[in-house]
């Protein structure tokens, strides 16, 4: 499949590439790896003018780790990277191992940060080629009134796939996002709209330039579940994240954040509130898989069954905490 037509600009700094983007005319979208994005032009679901490439942009390829500053990591370190990387396999192994569960090595290669975080929502009724798009009639994301997912619905109901961005917001993760008006530092978990057709709050000519994560939260405890077909390839059809917080064997706090299952990554409510103060026990796991089980409502928008996806949430959740409990035996 061929891309369409484009003009590629390769700005050598930041200020550059926002002036580019700025022009809200042009049609300007940012590449980084290109593996989502290039896939998507492909498959014509979107056909931007203008692609303005991050990779000559010195700096958004850094990690760094700052003792009462936490670990700061550029938009633009490849997922390999973050994989391998020494300082965040000590200080955050939960995110390596779930760089390390995106897609494929290739793959891994070239996707960044950035791109994964923001990659665009999807459906097995939208993820086709544009000759199959035109033999039915088109749905919300194709710009049309229907779902063909849920008839009667009144929204796209895509869903966000992302592996990292769960994790990111259980550990309270921070992005520095820059627009023409400068850099602001915002929560992870406010970039997404939770809208199927158009997944991201108000990001369009700006850049996302690092991700923040805080000396309290790398000092929690976490971790990261996949439910996948494919274990060499596929992208997540149920995942969890987990970070948690304990203090002289009691729970002080515990954040869950599931992706796969919505069209944006959903927060577990109350999990922190419902094992608060307790020991760290199978009940307490037992409880956790149970919210995080009501909190999820996979759709047929997805290959493999909802219903498995869902009970998948929960035996995960249920996993991770057990973990936590071997570990916390184990010192
Ligand atoms: C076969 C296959 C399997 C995959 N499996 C998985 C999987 O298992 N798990 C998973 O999480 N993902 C998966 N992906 C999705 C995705 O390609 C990667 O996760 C990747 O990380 C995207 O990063 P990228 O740098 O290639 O982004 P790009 O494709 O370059 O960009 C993606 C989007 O983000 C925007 N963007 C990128 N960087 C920035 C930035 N710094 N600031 C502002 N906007 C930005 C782009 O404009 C674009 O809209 C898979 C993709 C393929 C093709």
């Amino acid at each position: 499949m061929n891309l369409p037509r484009f003009t590629y600009h390769g700005p050598a700094s930041l200020k550059e590439c926002i002036a580019i983007l700025a022009d809200e005319e042009n049609g300007a979208q940012v590449l980084a790896g290109g593996s989502d994005l290039l896939v998507r032009m492909k498959l014509r679901l979107e056909t931007p003018g203008r692609l303005v490439s991050l990779s000559n942009i010195p700096g958004l390829k850094d990690i760094t780790y700052r003792s009462g500053k936490g670990l700061a990591i550029g938009a633009g370190v490849a997922l390999s990277v973050l994989a391998s990387d020494a300082v965040i396999r000590e200080k955050c192994p939960a995110l390596a191992d779930a760089a390390g569960l995106v897609a494929t090595n290739q793959i891994r290669t070239v996707a960044t940060v950035g791109g994964n975080i923001l990659q665009n929502t999807r459906c097995r009724y939208y993820n086709r080629s544009s000759v199959w798009g035109k033999a039915v009639a088109p749905c919300f994301k194709r710009n049309g009134a229907l779902c063909h997912v849920v008839p009667r619905g009144k929204r796209c109901f895509a869903v966000y796939q992302g592996d990292l961005a769960p994790l990111l917001i259980a550990l309270n993760a921070t992005a520095t996002i820059l627009s023409k008006k400068g850099a602001e530092e915002v929560p992870v978990g406010s970039l997404y709209s939770g809208d199927g057709k158009a997944p991201f709050n108000k990001l369009a000519g700006k850049i996302a330039t690092k991700l923040t994560i805080s000396e309290d939260s790398l000092d929690m405890r976490s971790a990261y579940r996949k439910y996948r077909l494919r274990g060499g390839i596929d992208f997540p059809l149920a995942g969890v994240a987990a970070a948690l917080k304990l203090r002289n064997g009691l729970v002080e706090d515990l954040r869950l954040c599931l992706t796969g299952i919505a069209s944006c990554p959903v927060t577990v409510p109350g999990a922190g509130e419902k094992v608060k103060g307790r020991p760290l026990s199978r009940d307490a796991a037992r409880e956790a898989g149970k919210l995080a089980y009501a909190a999820a409502h996979p759709l047929a928008n997805l290959e493999g069954d909802p219903a498995t996806r869902r009970s998948m949430i929960r035996i995960m959740t249920e996993d991770i905490l057990t973990t936590f409990i071997q570990a916390a035996n184990s010192k």
